[in-house]
């Protein structure tokens, strides 16, 4: 059979791969997307991004009619419907895998359901449903994505040892349920699992939850899960774990010498993710991988084969739907002649928590750790009018500022919403805003944005609803 001849094959449909896909098309490029699972959207749309935080509003719920006893109003207690929940999740993901689909269609992207290989840099062979096919292309543009690590000593073949991926299954809601690792995977879903009735125990080997994060954006939320869940474990060290009838037996050393045993009805693994470079074919290529497995890029995304670029989770970095994107733009830019790199460009990262936390640009751990002389300022949201009139007041919003340019570096935010209050932060920080622009941009009132605006006032020591003197005065 003659090879199916293209500019541009694009492996694998994630927010890396159909992004690349779609803006190569857009520029006028001939572009083949290899997909080989049925629905298109990858691990954020079908198993990851969406589905946890359709779970996590539904079961946000859940918290805030019980709230809302305090503001005089009463909710029975929550009759769940784990089908029924589960249908309305699914609903979400087909609306959304279909309007991709249907933007594919109307850019004119041929889309190949298949597992791709690479036979050499510039032919891909494609298992599909129908038998093999092979495409020629000039360029390729690997976006694979990852999966969940499983390490050895848990992956016993037991479904009630789980990773994210069953997880936002919701086979039931089991009584104790372990969460291996206080990531933001673990932390996440953690919240969904106590809010609809598990006794949830999060145990970490470092000596804080959320790592990467400062820490106080990150108290807010240990707080949270103190009440929330029925511990969270810090130092510790899952060892093994044994099916023991319907349950798992659990082995932990405590990080003080001591090894204890526990009984667990499931167990979450989120200890990290893996490249998904395995019987890729990449061998068969030039292409380089790093110590970890993932594929190598330079800031053009260009691999060392000079005719494949990858993009996403399998290039390494930070494993978040925004920065695939970002590099399948860039991607495509590079190898349409255009002048682009992934150069100082400002990452949001969010963890969708009760409360959530948000943070883009420097921290001041960072800042901290690398000897950036900075200066912190703060609003706590204690002093939002905004905040007290959804009972939220266990927020912190704060800017990371260069005291001579007063250029923003940084901005954290912990609190109801954040995810949606850092985009300011990023084009503060994208643009090269002072803290005088934030300062003197208007803001909405009653709103939550205005803790950005105050956190700045805060700055020159004249924010109206806090009263902090500039420390130079
Ligand atoms: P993926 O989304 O992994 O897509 C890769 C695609 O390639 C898949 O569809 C796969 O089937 C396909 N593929 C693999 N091998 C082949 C092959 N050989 N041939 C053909 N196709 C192939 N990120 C955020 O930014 N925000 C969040 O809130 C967030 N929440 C998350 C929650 C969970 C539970 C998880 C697990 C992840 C979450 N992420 C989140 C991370 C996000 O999902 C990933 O960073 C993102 O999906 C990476 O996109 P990608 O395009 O690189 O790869």
């Amino acid at each position: 059979m003659e090879p199916i001849k293209t500019e541009i094959v694009v492996v694998g449909a994630g927010p890396g791969g159909y992004a690349a896909a779609f803006y190569a098309a857009d520029k006028r490029k001939k572009v083949i997307l290899v997909e080989q699972e049925k629905r298109l959207g990858g691990v954020c749309l079908n198993r990851g991004c969406i589905p946890s935080k359709a779970l996590l509003h539904a079961t946000r719920m859940i918290e805030e009619a019980k709230e809302s006893v305090n503001r005089g109003i009463t909710f029975g207690p929550p009759q769940i419907n784990l089908e029924k929940l589960r249908e309305w999740k699914e609903s979400i993901l087909q609306k959304l895998a279909g309007g991709i689909n249907q933007l594919a269609q109307k850019r004119g992207v041929q889309i190949l359901h298949g597992r791709g290989h690479f036979e050499d840099s510039q032919t891909l062979r494609v298992e599909t449903q129908e038998g093999q096919l092979f495409i020629k292309y000039d360029h390729a543009i690997v976006a694979v994505g990852s999966k969940s690590a499983m390490p050895k000593a848990f992956d016993l073949g037991n479904p009630r040892i789980m990773t994210s991926r069953e997880a936002l299954e919701l086979e039931e809601i089991p009584q104790e349920l372990l969460i291996v690792g206080g990531g933001y995977i673990g932390m996440e879903l953690g919240t969904v699992y106590a809010a609809l009735g598990s006794k949830v125990v999060v145990v970490e080997a470092l000596d804080s939850i959320l790592t990467g994060a400062d820490p106080d954006l990150v108290r807010p939320v240990v707080n949270y899960a103190r009440k929330a869940f029925k511990e969270v474990r810090l130092k510790t060290k899952v060892l093994k774990m044994a099916t023991s009838g319907k349950q798992i037996k659990v082995t932990f050393d405590d990080g003080q010498g001591e090894v204890k045993e526990e009984l667990f009805d499931r167990v979450l693994v989120s200890v990290g993710r893996v490249p998904n470079c395995a019987d890729l074919g990449l061998a068969n290529t030039k292409v380089e991988l790093d110590e970890k497995g993932f594929i190598r890029t330079n800031e053009k995304q260009q691999t060392s084969d000079p005719h494949i670029y990858a993009i996403g989770d399998v290039a390494g970095g930070v494993l978040l739907a925004h920065k695939a994107t970002k590099e399948a733009r860039i991607a495509v830019e590079v190898l349409t002649g255009e002048e682009s790199a992934f150069d100082q460009i400002v990452i949001p990262a969010v963890v969708f928590t009760d409360p959530e936390v948000a943070w883009c640009g420097l921290t001041e751990a960072e800042a901290k750790a690398k000897n950036i002389s900075v200066e912190v300022v703060k609003f706590p949201w204690a002093a939002s009018g905004r905040a007290l009139t959804f009972d939220r007041t266990d927020g912190l919003t704060k800017l990371i500022i260069e005291p001579e340019s007063e250029r923003i570096l940084g901005v954290g935010i912990v609190g109801h919403g954040a995810g949606e209050l850092i985009g300011e932060g990023v084009v503060a920080v994208e643009m090269g805003a002072t803290a005088r622009d934030l300062a003197e941009s208007v803001h909405p009132h009653p709103t939550l944005s205005e803790t950005l605006m105050e956190a700045a006032e805060v700055f020159y020591g004249h924010a109206t609803h806090t009263f902090v003197r500039k420390k130079s005065e």
